[in-house]
């Protein structure tokens, strides 16, 4: 296994305000890992950082052990993001409604092989790959969301609430198609989830933030069972 995203020291947040302190965090290649904590934690903020979107205000990142530099303009650091091969799937999805599934997916690659490889996981989005994502349900526009990020062929994988508005069946369905890409990709995926036990089950090991700190680390399997760590981690007891 190598190392597919590592941030050492980081700091980040907004208009020179860090509201993640210190952040030391690993994925290896092929390996998922959830980012868990309570609302406002930082965990957004943390994959908007390592997607280049905000600056890092101190400290390092690496993607494929390859520094990821820390330019002024968002422009320059989203670009560099994706030519490390990091691909985010954002909170609200970042889908264009009027465009259709195909469309979306064209935008990315002409490639049909790639393409079919990037459905492969979702058959239900193989049979509408010519409706507009505005037409779609909530659990369709998440497939399509990933799918996308799929096309890019990334060695970073950064999902934000995956479950955000969707039936429990559908994450419960979802979730482990996450943990299947990261095994066939040999993506590094950084998970973030509110459906704590869900995103445990299919990771391998987990980070909880509460205030921009990380307050525990281990083993998923370990964190699962420790229940009182995770709820103390959540309320803070
Ligand atoms: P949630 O689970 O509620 O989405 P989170 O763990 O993802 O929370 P963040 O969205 O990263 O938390 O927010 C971390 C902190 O940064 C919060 O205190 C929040 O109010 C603050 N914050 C978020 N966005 C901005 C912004 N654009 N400008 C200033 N502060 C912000």
């Amino acid at each position: 296994m190598s190392t597919a995203l590592a941030c050492t020291g980081l700091d980040a947040g907004y208009d020179g305000i860090a509201v993640v302190h210190g952040l030391d965090l690993v994925v290896e290649t092929g390996e998922v890992v959830a980012l868990l904590g309570p609302n406002g934690a930082g965990k957004t903020t943390t994959l908007l950082t390592l997607s280049g979107v905000l600056p890092a205000l101190r400290g390092s990142i690496e993607i494929g052990g390859v520094p990821f530099g820390s330019a002024r303009s968002v422009a320059r650091r989203t670009r560099t993001a994706v030519r490390h091969g990091v691909a985010h799937v954002t909170e609200d999805r970042g889908l264009f409604p009027g465009l259709t599934a195909r469309e979306h997916l064209r935008l990315v690659t002409r490639d049909r092989d790639i393409v079919n490889r990037a459905l492969a996981p979702f058959p239900p989005l193989q049979e509408l790959l010519d409706r507009k994502a505005g037409l779609m349900s909530g659990g369709e526009q998440q497939m399509l969301a990933v799918a996308r990020a799929l096309a890019a062929q990334p060695a970073v994988l950064l999902i934000d609430e995956m479950s955000l508005g969707l039936a429990p069946i559908v994450v419960e369905q979802l979730l482990p198609v996450v943990r299947d890409i990261a095994t066939e990709l040999g993506a590094g995926v950084l998970l973030v989830e509110q459906q704590v036990p869900a995103a445990l089950a299919v990771s391998a090991r987990a980070y909880v933030l509460r205030r921009g700190r990380i307050v525990a680390t281990g083993d998923a399997a370990v964190l699962a069972a420790d229940r009182e760590l995770l709820t103390s981690s959540y309320l803070g007891e």
